[in-house]
């Protein structure tokens, strides 16, 4: 049976294990040790790598990883990752045998330039681009391809869970209700996720459904945050690029 498995990694970074009784994949290993001592003390053979982006606190451990375990590396493309050996895009899929998954490829750039996401098994692995309740920053896109690729992820179904790069919900949820105040199922969100953290639980994974009814970076034709990015913008506009380039600047400043 498959199970998914957060490991804790630097600051605030998960690596999600896909695992079985004997085998594991791995998704963005920012260190390896965490990895190493996981699947020495599970007794598991590493099977695969994942990475959705370029960024050293989710690609950095694979170097020492390869050193003991010679698996294939997944990854974008369109980024610079020295130890990909199965460069891959949208339309591409990903396939495990180890573990009886296969999963597709999504391109989602905004965060990065050529950011992928990888989805299957009623799962989305995002990395920094969808969080739970919030989204990535803009390091090398611009405001319109974050929001379609933010909107690409969206159309898959409510039930599908959200496993993203890291675990920074409930200060997300706080910056939401100051888009927010009056979304009652955001009060609701918060009182379970502070409960999680104060019992040092993950808040991972969500729900697309509920990031669609929580998340403000989802929510840009909402009046209630069309108006919110109007006071914070001090103007009228009513553009969804705008809305939702307005609150991703906010947010930075929050
Ligand atoms: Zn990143």
């Amino acid at each position: 049976m498959l199970d998914i498995v957060p490991l804790q990694a630097l600051k605030d970074n998960y690596i999600w294990t896909l695992r079985n009784a004997t085998h594991a994949a791995v998704v963005d290993p920012g260190e390896a040790r965490p990895v190493l001592e996981y699947l020495a003390r599970e007794k598991l053979q590493l099977a695969a790598i994942l990475a959705t982006h370029h960024h050293p606190d989710h690609v950095g451990g694979i170097p020492q990883l390869l050193e003991k375990h010679r698996v294939p590396v997944y990854g974008p493309k369109g980024e610079p990752i020295a130890t990909l050996t199965h460069p891959i895009a949208e339309g591409d899929s990903v396939r495990i045998p180890e573990l009886g998954v296969t999963l597709s490829v999504l391109d989602i750039p905004g965060h990065t330039r050529a950011h992928v996401a990888y989805y299957g098994v009623e799962s989305l692995f995002c990395g920094d681009t969808l969080f739970a309740c919030g989204c990535g920053r803009l390091f090398e896109g611009t405001a319109e391809q974050m929001m379609s690729s933010l909107a690409k992820l969206a159309a898959l179904p409510d039930a599908t869970r959200v496993y993203c790069g890291h675990e920074y919900t409930l200060a997300n949820i706080a910056f939401a209700q100051e888009v927010e105040p009056a979304n009652a199922a955001l009060a609701a969100r918060l009182a379970r996720d502070r409960r999680l953290r104060a019992d040092g639980k993950p808040t991972l994974p969500s729900t697309l459904g509920e990031e669609r009814a929580t998340n403000p970076f989802l929510r840009c034709r909402e009046p209630a945050v069309v108006d919110s990015a109007n006071k914070y913008l001090g103007a009228r506009i009513s553009d969804p690029v705008r809305v939702f380039a307005a609150i991703r600047e906010w947010k930075n400043r929050f």
